[in-house]
């Protein structure tokens, strides 16, 4: 139990003191490379550090993530008030570039597993995606795409402010309009433009934030897909349908899973595209497509959320708690939205009765996107339409 110390090598920290962090315990590992629990003496506080790799990669693309967290807490947060976690300081240490961020709680996956896989209650579902939504309409105005986002990357706020998260991890993301990589989110939360190599926007957040909130009521991923054809194949059962002719016509992996069948922008009102069968697939690729176990008893999203155990609810919150479902099933709908163009922005998806806490009474009609706000209003908006 003997403590590694950290010490901060000055010259390239733009601090006013020596600071110095003493690791207590580890965290969490990731891709990037380790969180380790860390005490700061000289503020008595616990901060977490992230110990890049000492790759060239990864620091460069650490170095973006430095980057964005800075701009979108002091520009676009500047309060704290949109639950995106806060960057502390960064430096080098051994030729590891360690970022320390404030010291957060579990991650919702954890939370998820902690609760037995069964779901949460449908308030915190509720209040859980109000607050990923907030920090979802900061991004937007800054023009910043996550693309990782996913259970394990929000994290619950320390136990002085209870059901409050944050989320986490921008080592993957990138500005709009500079969009460099085509293999980016977690293949559960992977949105259909993205698999199918299609020019893609802040709206792959919004898919990949209807799979979170569908996952958090229902303790398992909705899309557990075992490999990128099955992750579609699911896709089109639960939500029925398909991505639109448009994008299938531009995008780039289309002839991965999909056969050619009518004329693009005929008239038909059915689509010029078919998805292969797993034998067209294993013909087309050469092996066979890796298919995973269903999970939930019932195919479409409405009957997966509707039919799903009311566990040991008393009586008179029964008919509360089924139109709760109703609201949260039209509110899937606007995220889980195979035409990104169609998809509801965190702004659209903030005023869903889901979220306000209003009575659901008929579907949700958004109102169209308005134009970008100035940054410099943008600061000062309050998008939290409770208050
Ligand atoms: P990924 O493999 O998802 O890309 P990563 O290498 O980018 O991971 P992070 O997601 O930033 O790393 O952190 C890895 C894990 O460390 C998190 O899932 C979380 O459990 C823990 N962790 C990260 N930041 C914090 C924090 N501020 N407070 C507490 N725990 C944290
Ligand atoms: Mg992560
Ligand atoms: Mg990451």
């Amino acid at each position: 139990n003997s403590d590694l110390v950290l010490y901060v090598n000055l010259e390239l920290v733009n601090l006013p003191q020596n600071r110095r962090y003493i690791v207590k315990e580890m965290l969490g590992q990731g891709t990037f490379g380790q969180v380790a629990k860390c005490w700061e003496p000289e503020t008595n506080t616990y901060v977490a550090v992230k110990v890049i790799k000492n790759q060239p990669a990864y620091t460069q693309q650490a170095m973006v993530e430095v980057s964005i967290l800075d701009t979108l807490n002091r520009k676009y947060d500047p309060e704290d008030k949109n639950h995106i976690v806060r960057i502390l300081d960064y430096f080098m240490h051994h030729q590891h570039l360690c970022i320390a961020f404030e010291m957060l709680g579990n991650n919702l996956y954890e939370l998820i597993k902690g609760n037995r896989y069964k779901g949460l209650p449908l308030s915190f579902v509720q209040r859980f995606s109000k607050q990923i939504l907030q920090a979802l309409v900061v991004m937007k105005d800054a023009g910043i795409i996550h693309c990782d986002l996913k259970p394990e990357n929000i994290l619950l706020c320390p136990r002085a402010k209870p059901a409050e998260i944050k989320v986490i991890d921008f080592g993957s993301a990138c500005e709009e309009g500079r969009t460099v990589y085509s293999y980016i989110q977690s293949r559960y939360y992977r949105s259909p433009e993205v698999l199918l190599g299609y020019p893609y926007t802040t709206a792959i957040d919004m898919w990949s934030f209807g799979c979170i909130v569908a996952e958090l009521f229902l303790g398992l991923p909705l899309f557990p897909g075992s490999s990128e054809y099955d992750l579609l194949k699911r896709m089109m059962e639960i939500l029925g349908g398909q991505p639109p002719d448009n994008l299938l016509r531009d995008a780039k992996n289309t002839t991965k899973f999909f056969k050619q069948v009518g004329r693009i922008y005929s008239n038909s009102v059915s689509s010029a595209y078919r998805v292969l069968t797993e034998e067209e697939y294993e013909t087309r690729e050469s092996k066979k497509p890796q298919i995973g176990k269903r999970y939930f008893k019932f195919i479409t999203l409405e009957d997966i959320i509707s039919q799903y155990p009311y566990r040991n609810m008393p009586e008179e919150e029964i008919s509360r708690e089924s139109s709760m479902r109703k609201a949260l099933i039209d509110f899937l709908r606007g995220l889980v939205e195979f035409d990104p163009v169609k998809r509801w922005s965190p702004l659209q998806a903030i005023y869903h009765p889901f979220v306000t806490g209003e009575e659901f009474k008929e579907p949700y009609k958004p109102l169209p996107e308005t134009p970008r706000i100035p940054v410099f209003q943008a600061v000062m908006v309050d998008h939290n339409p409770g208050g």
